[in-house]
């Protein structure tokens, strides 16, 4: 490999979010690859200048920006007033989604601001109240293809927990269970279990790429790929302080005893009482500053598995046998059932390099380029799992095996025939808790390659599988767009994430993916499915899905919201949890806007102006 022109990626041992050395030469060969198909400068000027946010002038948004520099010194407050870089994904910006759906200038951050402590958090709670200015806390900023560090309401300012609280509070040897500030990574957090030469008793799970947040990841609901893949029902205790105007902080579960509650703070979750986690994740009613996440302990074996199957029409059956085995624990992780075309765009391709045409890439392209490859010509590809020593592997891999060869054609991989960069080792390594780097190679099919999901989810079941899938091919067909599916399956239910590949700097394009995700998300809400996740800019159109009886659940939302936020600062909007003052004023989105913003805000609560 020549070495690359580009500076080399910061790795954990000078930045908090960096690559771990040993992926160094990987980061650099991805980066490589992805400035490659990079068209279009990093450097965006902000045309529109510093993105004020609604409800202020721009005197008294800057006099209160110099409140903050006085508060916390001045180098950990960032005014967003010239220009914004795009980057790539261990370098990405945290004033904006590099990869939008909209303009770049839309959903952009006014300012940015690096706390330090709990402390500092309230602060910046407090003065937010005092001055009604919009904040929106990251931890780590990459939530890429579900809005990257970017704030829903335009002009907001960025509280960037993780640069500066980012450390691994404890690691609890005999409970095999961590407490985490927002600046952990995967990456950190394994690499300091093998640092403390604990990498054989205890594993993480990791999501495909390990450069996210354990704590933002699992409020966001993400998964990973080992048995303890379900991340926020692994997590056990939270601190959070609330947005109201007094910024209170609180802790859940045992760690709301008054007395030595760190004692089982991480190993009970419920405490007393309601349990109020749920209400912090996938919302905007508090911001994480401390999260306890439970580690798993070695099984003391595991092997992958990879079988292909031949044709598109193979998916309802393999569902039907996937089902019982995965319910009842011999299918152990979350796996995934990927299309082909999927397997072959994660080779790091551009697109252009099998095929030039307008509208999806035809199979019977796929199945020749696939042919060439250690897969060989297929419909489908299941990534698994099997944990424990190799006698109870066996039992389980045999169950499988017959299982999966009722189907005809299916084939298993030997793992021995597969040379070491083949994709399979990535997911090898992801499934027993080793955080990678390879997922990112399937955006280098486009130019500026952006991605974004559609995430529903529904009963393992082959007639869920097969209409989800003919809505997203039909919607695909439609758009111009290629269809990389993957079934992610969890232990009653599945997700099916569609990734969008598109290019960022192409704004037609754009419109067509925002065009082909709100499709796939009314026709899929018409059928009784929803998703589990979505990007920024279509938070309201999901949030309107999950409407029985007349929006009881929005209902109960916005109370929540006004009760805690009663001034509206903390991420307003987000996950279509709209405060008082936004509410009604055109900032929700459904399709067809040109602007994220709506029109003005109103007066403070409890205020008599109208
Ligand atoms: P990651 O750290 O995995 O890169 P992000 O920081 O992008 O993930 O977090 C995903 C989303 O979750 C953010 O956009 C934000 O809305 C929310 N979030 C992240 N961290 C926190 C936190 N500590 N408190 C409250 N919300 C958070």
């Amino acid at each position: 490999m020549s070495p690359s022109p580009l500076p080399s990626t910061p790795t954990l041992s000078n930045a908090h979010d960096g690559i771990p050395s040993r992926l160094l030469l990987k980061a650099t060969s991805a980066k490589d690859l992805i400035y490659a198909g990079k068209t279009v400068s990093d450097t965006i000027h902000l045309t529109r200048g510093l993105p004020v946010p609604q409800g202020i002038s721009k005197p008294a948004f800057l006099a209160a920006i110099d409140d903050l520099k006085s508060a916390l010194g001045a180098e950990h407050v960032q005014l967003n007033d010239t220009e914004i870089k795009n980057g790539w994904y261990m370098e990405h910006p945290n004033t904006h989604d590099m990869m939008p759906l909209f303009d770049f200038e839309e959903f952009v951050a006014s300012a940015v601001v690096y706390p330090s402590c709990v402390a500092e958090v309230q602060m910046i709670v407090r003065w937010a109240n005092k001055h009604l200015i919009p904040i929106f806390p990251i931890s780590m900023g990459r939530n890429l293809g579900y809005g990257g560090a970017a704030p829903r309401v335009r002009g907001s300012v960025t509280i960037d927990l993780g640069k500066r609280m980012a450390k691994i509070l404890s690691i609890n040897e005999d409970d095999f269970t961590c407490l985490v500030e927002p600046g952990v990574s995967f990456y950190a957090l394994h690499e300091e279990l093998q640092r403390r030469g604990l990498g054989d008793k205890m594993w993480i799970d990791t999501p495909d790429l390990g450069g996210g947040s354990v704590v933002g990841n699992t409020v966001d609901r993400g998964v990973g790929y080992t048995p303890y893949g379900d991340h926020w029902a692994c997590h056990s205790g939270l601190e959070v302080v609330l947005p109201g105007p007094d910024a209170q902080v609180l802790r859940t579960g045992m760690g709301a005893l008054g007395v030595g509650g760190e004692n089982t703070w991480q190993c009970f979750p419920y405490g007393f009482g309601p349990y109020s986690d749920g209400i912090f994740s996938q919302s905007n009613f508090g911001i994480v500053t401390k999260m306890g996440m439970t580690l798993m302990p070695n099984p003391g074996g595991f092997e992958s598995f990879m079988y292909t199957f031949p044709n598109e029409s193979d998916l309802a059956p393999l569902m039907e046998i996937i089902r019982p085995l995965r319910i009842s624990n011999i299918l152990e992780n979350v796996a995934q059932l990927r299309h082909g075309l999927q397997t072959l765009s994660v080779k790091g391709h551009p697109r252009t390099k099998y095929y030039s045409g307008f509208g999806p890439m035809p199979d019977a392209i796929v199945r020749t380029e696939l042919e060439k490859t250690a897969t060989g010509a297929c419909a489908w590809v299941y990534y698994g799992m099997s944990y424990g020593p190799a006698p109870i592997r066996k039992l389980k891999l045999d169950l499988i095996d017959s299982a999966f060869k009722q189907i005809r054609g299916a084939k298993k991989i030997d793992p021995a025939t597969l040379p070491a960069d083949e994709y399979f080792w990535s997911r090898d390594r992801i499934a027993s808790g080793t955080p990678d780097l390879e997922e990112l190679k399937w955006v280098n099919w486009m130019p500026n390659g952006a991605h974004a999901a559609f995430s529903p989810v529904s009963p393992i079941r082959g007639a869920d599988a097969t209409k989800l899938y003919e809505l997203a091919k039909k919607r695909h067909m439609e758009a111009g767009i290629d269809l990389m599916p993957a079934f992610c399956v969890g232990l009653r239910e599945m997700h099916l994430i569609v990734e969008i590949v598109y290019d960022a700097a192409d704004a037609g394009m754009r419109r067509r993916a925002e065009k082909c995700l709100r499709d796939m998300i009314d026709d899929a809400a018409a059928l009784g499915y929803g998703e589990y996740r979505t990007h920024i800019a279509l938070m309201d159109q999901v949030a309107g899905t999950y409407s029985w009886n007349d929006h009881a659940l929005m209902k109960f939302n916005n109370q929540l919201k006004d009760s805690l936020d009663p001034n509206g600062i903390l991420a307003p909007g987000r996950c279509g949890i709209w405060p008082q003052r936004y509410r009604n004023r055109g900032w929700e989105l459904k399709g067809g806007e040109s602007s994220s913003e709506g029109v003005g805000v109103g007066p403070r609560a409890g205020s008599s102006k109208i």
